[in-house]
């Protein structure tokens, strides 16, 4: 392809996308399709030569756009958001036109000094201690990883990379029965084991990690001769937005000099808003690794995440390799590839730039307030409806409810919703039962869209029941 090919296919792919964004509103929201039947319209074997843009660009809108979930759109309720603000698509417009890969100071000087910089201004934005640096990775799951590793080697003495872990016994990793996959997943990747990573109950309105039966549990394993290693805490899980109270968990770790991580991957985002910090952020300050996904609640397009280090020594001692040919000869510079597990890297500090220099954070604060309200009222009208319960209440913007009926009632009126498309809604399970799942966070819904939301709820069931 010519270059000025390139520029006219670009601008009509840019209106494209404006009137995409524009008509989401009229479209499905969950793809309504059958499984195979995208993979049944694209030929079996790659074409031996090569074919028009045009006739590439027809396909994409005859085969691709049928299948695709709009997560962008105003009535997207599921799992959590993945806002992509139209300023932080400009940004990676320009990063993947750019196409450089920052896997050194060297390799992209602006990438390295911009990253240091955005994770600095998200920093004072969610009002952690200077004492804060940081890194971007591509997920929580990935800053999740590196924060396991880190407790592990941290525990064996920094010799868990040279040695293996064949010799070192069981080591011991603490956490609420709320967290996320990601947190089990890393346990197992990090030899650390399934049944080695110790799922504490929960109480009290926002479902918090139990410290009695934290500091118990630490004891026990300590009379049984592990290895206690690290304790991980959650700011807004998965399921019901359950949230620790963080002071009490430095202190039992600071007893027992366990390292600390702290899952925000949703919630950070609300951080930003001041009011928030008394009931989810106390004592936040003093954890060692904390994690937080702008490309989930805040608007930069997915992949985003924020690893904060108290102190980036810990987790430098554990990735860091430095091969001949990935040095850097005589400049001290930051090359953020030793901080994670990859080593090439996207320019994802851009996005962050556009993102808050476009809204400010007034402008992204005023979102979010709003979100967390309209929470709240959807929330009272579901209650409202014929025989249905608010299982949890809303923490910021998330809460869960059940209609009448059993497990498999929920289940049935979940896919009948996603089937009608109007709203797209996901099940989850707290203390044995199941429940459905509401959270408000597009980036461009409206109280009108998510009021709808208790209206489609009150029709579908009247529909099914
Ligand atoms: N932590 C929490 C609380 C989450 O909700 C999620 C995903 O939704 C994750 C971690 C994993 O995030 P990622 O997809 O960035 O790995």
């Amino acid at each position: 392809m010519k270059w000025d090919e390139f520029a006219s296919w670009s601008k009509q792919i840019a209106d494209w996308g404006a009137a995409y964004h524009t008509g989401l509103q009229d479209r499905p929201v969950r793809a309504q399709t059958k499984p195979g039947e995208i993979a049944a319209q694209l030929p079996s074997s790659p074409p031996a030569h090569g074919e028009d843009m045009a006739a590439i660009l027809n396909d994409f809108d005859a085969i691709v756009m049928p299948g695709m979930t709009h997560w962008q759109h105003p009535r997207f309720f599921a799992y959590f958001p993945s806002n992509a603000s139209p300023p932080s698509m400009l940004a990676e417009q320009l990063a993947n036109t750019v196409a450089a890969q920052c896997m050194l100071w060297q390799t992209s000087p602006a990438a390295t000094e911009m990253e240091g910089v955005m994770v600095d201004w998200l920093r004072q934005a969610l009002g952690l201690a200077e004492t804060y640096t940081g890194v971007i990775q591509d997920s929580a799951s990935s800053a999740t990883l590196s924060a396991v590793l880190t407790m592990r080697e941290r525990a064996t003495g920094y010799s868990g990379n040279r040695d293996g872990l064949s010799e070192k016994g069981h080591l011991r990793i603490y956490c609420s029965d709320q967290v996320h996959s990601s947190i089990d997943r890393a346990c197992w990747v990090a030899g650390i084991g399934q049944a080695n990573l110790v799922k504490i109950g929960t109480t009290g309105p926002h479902h918090a990690m139990d410290v009695a039966a934290l500091e118990a549990a630490i004891a026990a394993d300590r009379a049984a001769g592990h290895i206690p290693a690290g304790i991980i805490a959650i700011t807004g899980g998965t399921g019901v937005g359950s949230t620790d109270v963080l002071g009490p968990i430095l202190d039992v770790a600071k007893v027992h000099d366990l390292y600390t991580h702290l899952d925000a991957a949703w919630a950070g985002a609300a951080m930003i808003c001041p009011e928030f910090h008394a009931q989810y952020w106390s004592d936040v300050d003093g954890f060692d690794s904390i994690v937080f996904n702008p490309h989930k609640w805040l608007g930069a397009q997915f992949d985003c995440s924020i690893q904060f280090l108290r102190d980036a020594t810990p987790q430098l001692n554990t990735l860091k390799i430095e091969p001949e040919y990935l040095k850097t000869t005589g400049q001290a510079v930051t090359n953020y590839s030793e901080w994670t597990i990859p080593l090439g890297r996207r320019f994802r500090a851009l996005k962050i730039w556009f993102l808050i220099r476009s809204y400010g954070l007034e402008g992204l604060r005023a979102r979010i307030r709003n979100h967390v309200a309209w929470a709240a009222e959807v929330c009272d009208a579901i209650r409202e409806l014929d025989g249905f319960e608010i299982v949890t209440e809303p923490i910021l913007s998330l809460f869960s409810f059940r209609c009448p009926g059993d497990d498999g009632d929920q289940q049935r009126l979940v896919d009948a919703l996603n089937d009608d498309g109007r709203i797209y809604l996901t099940q989850g399970s707290f203390k044995g039962r199941k429940i459905i799942r509401f959270q408000v966070g597009q980036f461009d819904t409206t109280r009108d869209d998510v009021m709808m939301a208790a209206a489609v709820i009150k029709d579908v069931w009247g529909q099914i029941k």
